[in-house]
């Protein structure tokens, strides 16, 4: 892969599209400083060679120059983080930010205002690339959660870059990882999909269909499966015209040798709220006035039987409405099976979304092989699609 390990970057100006769009509170604080800690390694190890380094991203939607998306307010957070002083250019492009490029001694750091302040960064504009590219020896994308964006510092500004264009090192992490989900994974390979639609999922169960071994299908989703196969499922969510299709996906299932689990049991309740009555109930027997919002022990037990048989697992959605405390267990439970398949030796990939603020929120972060840091952008890589920021390193 064409990561920044194999490169000396003594004397080399290293100009970064990284992604500090992180959350700030109303004072301008930084809430959440780990898509910062993220890249650090790569800048540390540009610095280490004797290389300077200057850093570019967005923040957040600003429609033109809005002060409040300026990247000053987190400069301070960055100079923490990075633990030495950073330079700061008013503008992303211009003679300021040129002038400071030009200026930056091996070691230094500057960080370019915010690169959505000009509507070319969205549109891809290759004069605006090419202003950026201007200001650096190298470029180095280590902005995942941007990947699937053909913006000018995504994407674009690569072209300027023809033998000089490298994976910065949380990059090529999430390629590696999602590689050896999709690629070069070690049998058995589990994929547990929940969240709420089929329609959301479709395209990634039909490209995973061919990888897996075994698919556990959860959440909201399961209930357009169990109705389409006859059961009653109550008040649950239910997309009823993707019922033709779930049929369509356990044939094909059939046809390609994956088995399809589906919860047998769940937790329903006769409202959706936290405080609503609950019972356990035969996935297929609800009864109307209630809705299954998790899954239920016999389901548990089964999932629990195939995740720790596997040695690849990819996760991607809850199995229940896990922000609802009294749905939350299925969800908690799936993220104890996978931390414990993992201890044991099998590699578990968590993206997209909510299954990682879940992951998050029940402490499970470091006990799977890797979660994700881009939500759209991993769940196409999941759909198989080539993403332009990393088809661009490529070329
Ligand atoms: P998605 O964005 O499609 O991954 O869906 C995530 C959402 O699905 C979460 O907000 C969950 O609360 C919701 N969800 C999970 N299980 C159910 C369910 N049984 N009924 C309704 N929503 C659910």
């Amino acid at each position: 892969m064409k990561t920044i390990n194999n490169i000396d970057f003594k004397g080399k100006k290293a100009i970064i599209r990284v992604d500090f769009n992180v959350p700030l509170d109303q004072n301008f604080n930084v809430t959440d400083a780990t898509r910062i800690e993220a890249a650090k390694p790569t800048i540390d190890k540009i610095l280490k060679d004797g290389g300077s380094v200057i850093l570019m991203s967005h923040l957040g939607r600003p429609k033109g120059v809005e002060e409040k998306y300026s990247l000053n307010h987190i400069l301070s957070k960055v100079t923490e983080v990075l633990g030495q002083e950073i330079h700061f250019a008013n503008d992303c492009i211009g003679e300021e930010a040129q002038t400071k490029a030009n200026n930056l001694k091996p070691n230094q750091i500057l960080l370019l205002e915010n690169l959505r302040f000009y509507k070319e960064e969205e549109e891809g504009d290759a004069d605006f690339a090419k202003k950026l590219a201007n200001l650096g020896d190298i470029y180095v994308n280590d902005a995942f959660g941007t990947a699937h964006r053909a913006h000018a510092s995504t994407t674009i500004i690569a072209n300027y870059f023809p033998e000089n264009k490298f994976f910065g090192l949380l990059l090529a992490k999430e390629i590696e990882s999602i590689n050896k989900v999709l690629h070069e994974s070690k049998k058995p390979v589990t994929a547990i999909l929940g969240g709420s639609k089929v329609s959301s999922k479709i395209t990634i169960i039909e490209n995973i269909l061919d990888k897996v071994d075994h698919m556990i299908i959860g959440g909201g989703m399961t209930f357009t499966f169990v109705k389409a196969l006859g059961g009653s499922i109550g008040n649950s969510i239910c997309e009823d015209d993707k019922m033709e299709l779930a049929l369509e996906i356990l044939k094909q299932a059939k046809e390609k040798g994956v088995q399809i689990h589906l919860p047998v049991d769940v937790v329903a309740a006769d409202n959706f709220s936290n405080d609503a009555n609950t019972q356990v109930l035969d996935v297929t027997q609800i009864p109307e006035g209630w809705q299954g919002l998790d899954a239920g022990p016999k389901s548990l037990e089964l999932f629990k039987e195939v995740v720790l048989k596997s040695k690849t697992i990819l996760w991607n959605g809850p199995v229940g409405v896990f922000e609802m405390p009294t749905f939350a267990n299925g969800t908690i439970k799936v993220g104890e099976y996978i931390a414990q398949s993992t201890k044991d030796g099998a590699f578990s990939l968590v993206g997209g979304g909510d299954s990682v603020s879940a992951v998050k929120q029940f402490g499970l972060e470091n006990e799977v092989s890797y979660v994700s840091t881009g939500g759209g952008a991993m769940l196409e890589m999941l759909e198989g699609r080539t993403l332009p920021g990393i088809q661009a390193i490529l070329n």
